[in-house]
């Protein structure tokens, strides 16, 4: 048995039981559902650290080519850090991407210039990093590290929200209820699955407006799912 314990979630306690019936259902539904993308198979922490820059408020299907290519052309921390950054602002322009020519270099010398040309297994040293913030700094450590560490997005916060009914507090990332709760829920086994699993249910099935609960694994043990069409009701806070 896994140690889940109840968790005081500030407004009401939410069972043990529950819990776990949710940390299953989103690793079994992941088995044959995940949605698959060339950082998700890297080990690399150097290569999860290129994706979370590209990928920070972008569409996963965007980033595709150009993680390939970077990884590629830019093997390690120590050459990406000399890349030209104007060269690489003209080969993102047209992606969209200018920005993260930026970031990349930038965070690429300080990890040369203060971590020996090392990714730090450290949330606070990476999300300070250009380009990473708090919800990259945990994808790394989870992804690149193996660490059993929340990664909670909008979309996976809005599962969690919606399954646990708990009250929208600000953006799912700095949540400090939600990430509590989301702690205690990843299993120290397969915590890429599961964090990945609630990211990809939240694109497949738990759409912003029109959840579609109908197929969502979680069905069961969801507060707030829906059938038929009925409106789904946004949690409200409580006082
Ligand atoms: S049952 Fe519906 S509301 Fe609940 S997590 Fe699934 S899609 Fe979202």
């Amino acid at each position: 048995m896994v140690a889940v314990k109840n968790i005081n979630s500030g407004s009401n306690t939410i069972q043990e039981h529950r819990l776990l019936n949710l940390r299953s259902a989103v690793l079994n539904w992941f088995v044959v559902n995940c949605r698959v993308f060339p950082w998700r198979q890297a080990t690399d922490p150097y290569h999860i650290f290129i994706a979370e820059i590209l990928l920070r408020q972008t569409q996963a299907t965007r980033v595709t080519k150009p993680y390939l290519e970077l990884v590629a052309r830019y093997p390690n921390v120590q050459s990406l850090s000399k890349a030209n950054t104007a060269e690489l602002r003209s080969w993102f322009k047209p992606l969209g991407l200018i920005t993260r020519a930026n970031y990349l270099v930038q965070a690429a010398q300080i990890l040369v210039e203060q971590y020996g040309g090392k990714i730090p297994n450290d949330l606070k040293t990476l999300s300070i990093l250009p380009g990473i913030g708090i919800y990259g700094a945990r994808a790394i450590l989870c992804l690149g590290f193996g660490e059993s560490c929340p990664m909670v997005d909008e979309g996976s916060g809005r599962v969690l929200r919606r399954v646990l009914d708990m009250a929208s507090k600000g953006p799912a990332y700095s949540d400090s209820r939600l990430l509590k709760i989301a702690e205690s829920i990843v299993p120290k086994q397969s915590p890429k699955e599961f964090n990945l699993g609630l990211i990809d249910i939240a694109a497949a099935c738990c759409h912003p407006r029109e959840p579609s609960c109908v197929k969502c694994p979680l069905v069961d043990v969801c507060s707030h799912r829906q059938y038929e069409g009925e409106i789904i009701q946004q949690p409200v806070e409580r006082q």
